[in-house]
């Protein structure tokens, strides 16, 4: 019998974490990070030419995928020297910055899928981030957004996306909860995008006919949910082969569309279909394949199953290796960080952070920019209530994570520019008209929750008349400049004469805002240790400093000038007091010159109104006197006492702290201090007023006590502090000595 928990264990027991499911290791069911006993040991043997047998298992044996990857997955002309060379030698290779990428990708060109998968097993957490470090293909991080919405809003869409490239997304990607509603999905994107920044790829992930039909009509510009699995039952489940898949991707690539492949641990295990071995082995399977199929990148570590390797011990590292494994192919990395994998915000933030830092070819795979409850594809791993956390870890640590702070001018100006674009270009199509109302309400909607009830068959009957039309992208730039929106028309137009040139179909390729092409050919990581690889540009660093929430000195003077009063008059030189019942109470330099109002939001002058109602209560007459001389509370508290009748004084800081102080006692020892400025609320001022005039009559009252409270306050109020610290600074005046105020309240 199980006594009932203690409280510390009933506490642990509900926090978020503990909404995360955590599994035992199960071999025989696939639920092993990164080595089961049924991983094969590698081994190639070849003969005239070809692959005879290929980790344990001889030709005759192959499957579809072994078949594939043994094809043309493997640079044999490398084979026989990478695959001599120890695990533990070639793993040393991926994190020596005196050893080229391209050494690690040429010699990795003749591993077979055991082979690298027990080679990146042997790499520690900052190892594997020192590899990705140098292994991703393109130099400069990029970042992949989610655009969706609950009700394929197209107004919606349009101004989510803008809003995405706003904030520096160069992938987004679309889906739909209901299919034929695609096409309009892809147009809306397509536009909002447009109006928000030249080059952005825009992706609409449907079923794989659908999807492929919008990219040959250049509704959509790259593909990557074109799924691979670890082993072939599971392909077979769905009715796929591995050569399917070629084809597809081929047909992509031959109209100029961007593709890469998904995959990612846990897919096999929740399909039942591990053949008990782990996931990393069989994630390095899908690379290979990937490599064989001739696909530009891989988007996985974990992806849909990311929660199922989040289960068992070593999963998330597993999750990273698997990106490692994809660059070290000389493919394009997508890094997870798609599917949510955690509950909480500690987890989440462990998982992802090593990328971050890193940087990767897009640091997440799948960014909700939108309402979680939009993310049609379910909740990212990041999401729109994190954004500001994204920038403010950039900035923290000094990396690219891809994004960078839009001003709220220059959102609302593009949501509206979007909205308003997308509508126009529905009307001029003859797909839909929606009404003025509904441009405002997208314009400022923070999810489609905010849309009232639209109609549903008026996005459908949109997308009917694209799809049976044959409208594509030309059609769509057309209308843009039609309605007078020329850049956005341009931009369109760019987009598809760059799917002639076709230079984007090469590794990792994005488009800056200059429509550059970014890739492994013309941006090439070129990481070698220190002091080499990518450094943001002096600009880009600036955007990733500048949070819109940073403030400096100049912004807090501008908001104490704002609570400017004339309620301080300076009567004279403060005096010496006599009288037994009198309390001084103390102010600091700054009080009523420069600093009107406490961290609290109080004005100065509310605090000073409590503290002297406080001292009548208790019969005590009070005093104001600034002290010029000093910043330092516990001086200006015992200048305070010692100019009192009573030998009680008050001090207080403009920000709002506050002690009790007597004449005959050191300066840093007092008799109470209301120390936490922010929390401290008008009845604790009138409480220490009290309390200072009980002290003055020589009782011992009971001290106040500072209120509970389990929030950042310091962190919150240090650049506060800084400012208003600084501020009084500037008024302190050694000569001025100590002025008698009258204070009007
Ligand atoms: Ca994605």
């Amino acid at each position: 019998m199980t006594e009932k928990r203690v409280g510390r264990v009933r506490f642990m027991d509900q926090q978020r974490v503990n909404l995360d499911g955590f599994a035992h290791e199960d071999a025989a069911l696939g639920l092993v990070a990164m080595s089961s006993p049924a991983d094969p040991v590698p081994s190639l043997v070849v003969r005239d030419g070809h692959v005879v047998e290929m980790d344990g298992r001889p030709a005759e044996e192959f499957d579809t995928l072994d078949a594939l990857v043994a094809a043309h997955g493997i640079d044999l002309e490398i084979a026989e020297e990478a695959m001599a060379l120890e695990d533990v030698a070639l793993a040393r290779l991926f994190v020596d910055p005196a050893v080229s990428r391209s050494e690690v990708v040429r010699l990795v060109a003749g591993t077979t899928p055991a082979k690298l998968a027990r080679v990146v097993t042997l790499l520690r957490p900052p190892e594997l981030t020192m590899a990705m470090t140098k292994l991703r293909a393109r130099r400069t991080p990029s970042n992949q957004a989610h655009v969706t919405n609950r009700l394929d809003d197209p107004l919606l869409l349009a101004a989510d996306a803008a809003t995405a490239a706003a904030f520096g997304f160069r992938e987004i990607e679309t889906t739909v909860p209901v299919l034929a509603d695609a096409p309009s999905n892809a147009v809306a994107v397509t536009v909002g995008a447009a109006v928000a920044s030249p080059g952005v790829l825009v992706q609409c992930s449907v079923e794989e006919a659908m999807e492929l039909e919008m990219g040959i009509r250049g509704l959509v510009s790259y593909a990557e949910t074109v799924s691979l699995y670890g082993t072939e039952s599971v392909f077979v489940d769905g009715d796929d082969t591995p050569y399917s898949k070629a084809i597809l991707a081929a047909a992509y690539a031959s109209r100029g569309v961007k593709m890469r492949v998904s995959s990612g641990a846990g897919a096999e295990v929740l399909m039942g279909g591990a053949e008990g071995c782990s996931m990393l082995y069989l994630e390095s399977r899908c690379v290979s394949l990937a490599r064989a199929l001739g696909v530009q990148g891989v988007q996985n570590g974990g992806i849909d199953g990311a929660s199922v390797a989040a289960s068992v011990p070593g999963g998330v590292k597993e999750l990273m290796a698997e990106n490692v494994m994809v660059m070290a192919r000389n493919l394009e990395a997508c890094t997870g960080n798609d599917a949510l994998m955690s509950e909480s915000d500690v987890r989440r933030t462990s998982r992802t952070l090593p990328i971050l830092l890193a940087g990767s070819d897009y640091v997440t795979s799948g960014f909700g920019s939108i309402q979680r409850y939009d993310n049609m594809f379910g909740p990212s791993q990041w999401n729109a209530e994190d954004i500001d956390d994204w920038l403010a870890m950039q900035r923290d640590w000094g990396v690219d994570g891809g994004l960078r702070t839009a001003s709220p001018d220059d959102i609302a100006q593009l949501r509206r520019d979007a909205a308003e674009a997308c509508r126009d270009v529905y009307r001029w199509l003859g797909l839909a008209d929606f009404t003025d109302e509904h441009v405002e309400l997208a314009v400022d909607a923070v999810g489609s929750k905010d849309l009232g009830d639209p109609d549903p068959m008026v996005v459908l009957g949109a997308a009917n008349t694209i799809r049976s039309s044959g409208l594509g992208s030309l059609e769509v730039a057309r209308a843009l400049q039609e309605c007078g929106y020329d850049a956005a028309a341009g931009r369109v137009l760019a987009m598809l004469a760059a799917r002639v040139h076709g230079d984007h179909l090469q590794t990792a390729a994005i488009f800056d805002e200059s429509m550059n092409v970014l890739s492994l050919v013309t941006d090439p990581n070129d990481y070698a240790g220190p002091g080499t690889g990518y450094e943001p540009s002096p600009e880009r660093q600036a955007e990733i400093d500048a949070v819109r929430q940073a403030r400096g000195v100049e912004d807090l003077r501008a908001d104490q000038e704002e609570w400017a009063t004339n309620a301080f008059d300076v009567v004279g030189a403060a005096e010496q007091g006599s009288d037994p019942r009198e309390v001084v109470i103390g102010v600091s330099p700054g009080v009523g010159r420069t600093v009107w109002r406490t961290l609290s939001g109080l004005p100065v002058v509310e605090v000073l109104r409590e503290l002297l109602a406080g001292l009548e209560e208790e019969g005590c007459k009070a005093r104001v006197v600034r002290v010029n001389s000093t910043l330092d509370l516990g001086m200006v508290g015992l200048q305070a006492a010692r100019l009192s009748g009573s030998g009680i004084g008050i001090g207080l800081q403009g920000k709002g702290t506050a002690l009790i102080h007597r004449r005959d006692l050191p300066p840093l020892a007092n008799l109470e201090l209301y120390s936490m400025a922010p929390v401290i609320t008008p009845a604790l001022y009138r409480l220490l007023g009290s309390n200072a005039g009980r002290h003055a009559k020589g009782a011992t009252p009971v001290p106040a006590r500072n209120p509970y409270t389990d929030e950042a306050i310091e962190a919150r109020y240090h650049t506060s502090v800084i400012a208003l610290v600084a501020l009084e600074r500037r008024c302190v005046d050694r000569a001025l000595g100590n002025e008698h105020l009258q204070v009007t309240l």
